[in-house]
């Protein structure tokens, strides 16, 4: 009897055992298959996950709001005594500086008691100079943050909008706008460290599609396209033509898709004064002739074309143009080629007013 019901055991472990087995290997199986497509978003892969101190604090700091709960009271006064006294706390740095003096000490302390307590004092918060934070301007198809980064002196007088990866597949490999994306994040890396601006504001949105990119499945639908199989590269209202055959330009009318209108709201909300629209890699431009000389000094890219009224069917950076922005599209050369150090010299004469 105990024979027969430690078999009984035995037979259960070794089911077990055979599914646990069975799985692992489909798990396996499923890592090695994936593993190829996957290397390249993995190993890069940074739409939403870019990382640059003080980006997760998107509003700018509050004099005396030391331990940045966006309130000012007397915990701001515990948090400023614990850290005065070396407490291993979490500090607004900005806000330290209570009394604006240069300095912290306890007279910030007391400034800060007086200003609670009601005394007519003046509290201070550091000058921001240059802040950089995301935002959120929509959603994609596949409920995807779609993300834009602002990088921004507090008084500035122009706005560049530099947007990428409309198309999440270009025709050199599946999945390769993601260099499109790696290209933004190192110029939003870039410019978060840089001190002056020559007031501007700068737009930078990393990835347009991130559905394509992620998601998709070929540069000739899904993948270049959004999820819903629309070319947001034809979906503007500019020299529009409807293309009614799912694939490669499928637009079935004017801002069908939910990403380009995203980015038609993005650009009437900032009406930025420069868009700037890149792509790979037919190494060209096409926009207006002032941009088209300013990178192409930098970037001796091979093709050049200005916007017509009847070309450039659809495009994001056209219909800008339409808006009366500078605009331009720029398609690099090829996915290894971009120049990073070329891409910044031509982006910063743009920001130094020289073009
Ligand atoms: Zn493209």
């Amino acid at each position: 009897m105990f024979w027969k019901k430690e078999k009984t055991i035995l037979k259960k472990v070794l089911s077990l055992t055979m599914c646990i087995a069975i799985v692992l290997s489909l798990v396996n199986n499923w890592y090695i298959k994936a593993a190829p497509n996957l290397w390249k978003l993995n190993d890069s892969y940074s739409i939403s996950s870019l990382n640059i101190d003080g980006l997760e604090d998107n509003s700018v700091v509050k004099a005396g709001d030391i331990n940045g709960d966006g309130a000012v009271n007397n915990k701001d006064l515990t948090r400023l005594s614990q850290y005065l006294s070396e407490w291993d706390v979490k500090v607004e740095e900005d806000a330290l500086d209570v009394n604006g003096d240069g300095a912290v000490n306890n007279k910030d302390l007391t400034r800060l008691f007086q200003y609670l307590s009601g005394y007519d004092v003046e509290i201070y918060v550091a000058d921001p100079g240059i802040q950089t934070y995301s935002f959120v301007y929509g959603k994609s198809v596949n409920n995807r943050d779609l993300v834009c980064y602002s990088i921004s002196p507090k008084d500035y007088t122009k706005t560049i909008l530099l947007e990428f990866e409309i198309h999440g597949f270009e025709d050199e490999y599946d999945h390769d706008g993601q260099v499109l994306v790696d290209t933004a994040n190192r110029i939003i890396t870039y410019y978060s460290d840089v001190l002056d601006l020559n007031k501007t504001r700068l737009l930078i949105i990393p990835s347009s599609n991130p559905d394509g990119l992620l998601d998709g499945t070929t540069k000739d639908g899904f993948g270049r396209c959004n999820a819903e199989g629309i070319d947001l590269n034809r979906d503007f209202d500019a020299n529009y033509v409807a293309n009614n055959t799912p694939g490669r330009n499928y637009t079935p009318y004017a801002f069908s898709a939910k990403e380009s209108r995203a980015l038609r709201d993005l650009y009437y909300e900032y009406r930025p004064d420069i868009v700037i629209d890149f792509h790979g890699w037919e190494s060209s431009l096409i926009g207006d002739d002032r941009l088209k000389n300013a990178f192409n000094q930098e970037m001796g890219l091979r093709i050049s074309n200005s916007f017509t009224s009847s070309n450039a069917r659809g495009y994001f950076s056209n219909w800008a143009h339409q808006q009366g922005s500078l605009a331009m599209l720029v398609e690099f050369t090829s996915s290894n080629s971009i120049e990073f150090s070329k891409l910044i010299n031509a982006i910063n004469r743009l920001i130094n007013d020289e073009y």
